[in-house]
């Protein structure tokens, strides 16, 4: 018998099952909305001119690659801070947020269930029902349990509020919520303003752990808007974690740029925590790389690249609503009836479409259109070219 002979065959990860599938399509009409990527209005990933300029200055003064400190480039961590909290926020100027580099939004996340497991080992871990699947594999990779809150409200197109807030109400101290900062990924929907201060009173008042993840700052309703969240759970007093990914933000998917924040309740406090951290990094991957973080760094502290890159994230959100609302138009043309205010309601690269499973291998099979079988289309792939297709497809199975 061989040392492999009893090893089970992993599921394969639905989406990017999705994408091969797709590469094998011989349609030529096909359109692949199951990928969480934005693409512009010629259906190209773009290179962010913010992104070029920063590399074109590095070039000019080329660094040798040394290791990099455990928790990333010094700048980075607090350009990071900066942008999630506000470089002039309490929390920053009295030193209590531990922040690290991590290896995009995932290792950030992947950091923060490692340290969580050594403060809290016996809590369990709360994520949104539906969520982005890898928290769930995440987390229980890690050695928590997870259950679900409610989330999705299927018939109302929308959010189930009070089954999300009385499941918190009844979890018992130190458990982990994991709540999307903005841009609810797969369901496009996110809470209120208010609805977020329930939240968070909820929070407080059980003594549970709120971990922000926060993927798509800046698509929803602009950088500072989507980042209101954090200020909130600031002011509310709470120790609490963030992810952060500028996967997206900065179109730098294969760079891995992200980070960890841990909002500690004082100074002294968050230099243990920063340590605890770099040994979680120090036992994963030793060291962050250096490229991704180095451009982000540039970009966010060199004031004409930061102008330059909020114009072009502004430029991409704004695109995706004009791709809500022409379909919303498209689909109404076509003649389908009923409310379709949801789409434009949604926030973010995805749309839950209310299709079902059916409806969605149908549009695979008989149209190449792929979208995610629980109905999840990414608005962000669509465009001016696609659009018309897409829509008529949608009506053909509706
Ligand atoms: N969280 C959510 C909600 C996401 O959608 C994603 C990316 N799809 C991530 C985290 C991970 O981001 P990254 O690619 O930077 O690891």
């Amino acid at each position: 018998m061989s040392l492999f002979s009893t090893v089970e065959m992993a599921p394969r990860d639905p989406i990017l099952g999705l994408n091969e599938q797709f590469a094998a399509d011989t349609n030529p009409a096909k359109v692949n909305l199951g990928v969480g990527v934005y693409y512009d209005d010629n259906g190209k990933l773009p290179l962010l001119k913010c992104v070029v300029e920063a590399e074109r200055q590095m070039l000019e003064a080329p660094k040798a690659r040394g290791y990099l400190p455990i928790d990333g480039i010094a700048a980075y961590d607090k350009a990071v801070q900066g942008l999630v909290f506000g470089a002039d926020s309490d929390v920053v100027t009295g030193g209590r947020v531990a922040t690290v580099q991590a290896i995009g939004g995932t290792g950030g996340l992947k950091i923060g269930a490692d340290f969580l497991k050594k403060v809290n080992p016996d809590a369990t871990v709360l994520i949104s029902d539906p969520s982005w699947e890898n928290h769930r594999a995440l987390f229980s990779n890690a050695g928590f349990p997870v259950g679900t809150y409610p989330y999705y409200d299927a018939e109302n197109r929308g959010i189930n509020f009070a089954g999300m807030l009385a499941a918190i109400d009844a979890a018992p101290a130190g458990t982990v919520v994991l709540l999307h900062a903005c841009c609810h990924n797969p369901t496009g929907y996110d809470i209120t303003g208010e609805q977020w201060d329930q939240v968070i009173a909820s929070i407080k008042a059980r003594n549970l752990v709120a971990f922000l993840d926060m993927a798509y700052q800046g698509f929803g309703d602009g950088i500072a808007e989507d980042g209101a969240v954090i200020g909130k759970f600031v002011a509310a007093g709470l120790d609490f974690f963030v992810s952060t990914s500028f996967s997206k933000s900065f179109s730098l998917y294969g760079e891995r740029v992200g980070a960890l924040s841990v909002v500690c309740a004082s100074k002294e406090e968050a230099t243990r925590v920063l340590s605890q951290l770099k040994i979680a990094i120090r036992t994963n991957y030793s060291n962050p790389p250096t490229h991704g973080a180095q451009i982000v760094a540039t970009v966010l502290t060199t004031p004409a690249l930061r102008t330059m890159w909020e114009d072009e994230l502004a430029a991409m959100r704004v695109r995706i609503k004009e791709m809500r609302t022409l379909l919303v138009e498209k689909l109404t043309a076509a003649g389908v009836q009923g409310d379709l205010s949801y789409i434009v309601r949604q926030k973010g690269m995805f749309s839950y479409s209310g299709l079902n499973k059916d409806q969605m291998v149908r549009l695979r099979g008989e149209f190449g259109v792929y979208g995610v079988d629980s109905g999840r289309i990414c608005v962000a792939a669509l465009n001016t070219k696609n659009i018309g297709y897409v829509a008529d497809a949608i009506v053909k199975v509706m």
